[in-house]
């Protein structure tokens, strides 16, 4: 027994990050736990709801598992609770031992060049909310019916998420979950090529090989590898040595390069060693991507070559990478992006330790690795609140209800677990009963959702 008392630990944001959390805090020996999970959002899972693309059911296939968690009875559900405004961290205090911050990374890392505020420069972060279905999403895509040649910048999985979702037709996103006002938007896009851009080389692309892969399998897509660019220093042949996944999708990129396009009528090009620079407008809208075509370095990195090179592209979809949102009365670095900690202990400016306070997944680390990455992280920050444990002070007021008494006392309009099964089963009808059969269509006004939730 860690300590004698029983333990109520919150876990603020209901993605994979803090459900591993509570599910790994409620397995822990000797520790009697009751966690409750909040999120702004009333639905819980994070970005597998609304950052993983529509048309990838396998990975929205996790949601089996952490619904095994939630169905623990010492876990709770919180969900349409938005920490810093319905609740703050002085709050929680009173209701619990500990708190963890597992509110990942949603917004769009900043990028700082000429253009970057014109109109038809978007951050694929804010499409993927649209796409996704994200109540705060506006609920129009600003598809303009020229914007046929298209610019995505960054070559991670977000990326080729936004080149697949551009390149494919609505037809074809119609047996996924996509809501009517997507389906209806995306009907609307004229893109006929995207332009993926990289400023390293092949060797040093972020996406994953089976994502690459299955570029190809729709058949309204061809990918088209460009040979400028591909080239491979010794930097880049260490990283192929090292990693066999980034093999793999050097194998796969080289399959593309040598492939004659089969004249699908959509195509996504990669392009390599070249670095934007600036966003090309007139009139206040996007017309073309000024870009440095870069050389590799020797060690994976590149430099600039002092030549440029302008792309016709009415539009530009900025992949650069997520960002998280800073957490009111918590400390913040910048820099990275994250909450300052050691190993998930979070710190105060000073450095030093704030007591009962602790944080967990891409708020942790920055956004980056995969879902499955998350959990080993969760277990270094409840190995680490476990050990606190015996050094902190109960919470003032310790029984479980007390946090839901706080919440409607302040007219907090929250979801709960069984409200979200209410919400699961409402969406699963509605796509059974659409007239495009499919395993569940999306709600997507939050009204509508907490309406649904609380009955
Ligand atoms: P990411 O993997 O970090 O990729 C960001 C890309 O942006 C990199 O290619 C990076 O190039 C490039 N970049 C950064 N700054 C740039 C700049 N100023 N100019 C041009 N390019 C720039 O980030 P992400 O794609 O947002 O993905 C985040 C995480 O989610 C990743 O772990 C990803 O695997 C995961 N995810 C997975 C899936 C899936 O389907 N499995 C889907 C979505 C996301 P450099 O390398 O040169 O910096």
């Amino acid at each position: 027994m860690t300590v004698d008392r029983k333990v109520r630990v919150a876990v603020v944001g209901a993605g994979p990050a803090g459900v591993y959390a509570a599910d790994i805090l409620t397995k822990t020996e000797d520790l009697d736990v009751t966690v409750d999970i909040l999120d702004r959002d009333p639905t819980p899972f994070g970005l597998i709801r609304y950052g993983v693309a529509p048309d990838h059911p396998r990975i929205k296939e996790i949601i089996k598992a952490l619904k095994r968690v939630m169905a623990n009875e010492d876990i709770r559900f919180f969900g349409n609770v938005n920490f810093g405004t319905d609740i703050k961290l002085e709050d929680l205090k009173g209701f619990y031992d500990a708190v963890v911050f597992a509110t990942g990374a949603r917004r769009d890392r900043e990028l700082t060049i000429p253009g970057v505020d014109l109109d038809g420069s978007y951050g694929a972060a804010d499409f993927v909310y649209w796409y996704d279905g994200h109540p705060d999403a506006p609920r129009e895509w600003d598809f303009q019916p020229h914007a046929k040649q298209v610019a995505v910048l960054g070559v991670g999985n977000v990326g080729l998420d936004v080149a697949r979702i551009l390149a494919k037709t609505a037809e074809e996103l119609l047996v996924t979950e996509i809501p009517d006002n997507v389906y209806e938007g995306l009907k609307k896009n004229a893109t006929t090529d995207v332009h993926v851009f990289a400023r390293r080389g092949p060797a040093q692309v972020k996406f994953t090989p089976m994502e690459l892969r299955e570029l190809s399998h729709s058949p309204t897509i061809d990918v088209v590898v460009h040979p400028e660019g591909y080239e491979f220093d010794h930097g880049s042949m260490e990283a192929l040595a090292a990693a066999k996944s980034q093999k793999l999708v050097v194998k796969v990129l080289g399959d593309y390069l040598a492939k004659e396009p089969s004249g699908a009528p959509h195509r996504i090009h990669i392009h390599f060693c070249q670095s934007p620079v600036e966003i090309l407008g007139e009139d206040g809208r996007v017309v073309g991507l000024r870009t440095e075509i870069t050389e590799l370095d020797g060690t994976g990195n590149v430099r600039g070559t002092g030549e440029f090179k302008d792309w016709p592209v009415q539009a530009v979809y900025r992949a650069i990478g997520y960002y998280s949102d800073n957490l009111p009365g918590l400390p913040f670095d910048a820099n990275g992006g994250v909450l300052p900690n050691d190993g998930g202990h979070v710190l105060d400016i000073d450095g030093s330790p704030i007591e009962g306070v602790y944080a967990t997944g891409w708020i942790k680390r920055g956004p980056v690795g995969l879902i499955g990455h998350t959990k080993s992280d969760a277990a270094q920050t409840v190995k680490m609140l476990v050990e606190d444990l015996p050094k902190l002070p109960a919470p003032e007021f310790a029984d479980r209800e007390a946090f839901d008494r706080h919440l409607d006392s302040r007219g907090v309009e929250y979801t709960t677990w069984e409200g979200w099964e209410k919400l699961d089963a409402h969406e699963t009808s509605l796509g059974e009963g659409d007239t495009h059969p499919r395993e569940r269509k999306k709600v997507v006004p939050r009204d509508e959702m907490v309406g649904i939730a609380r009955g």
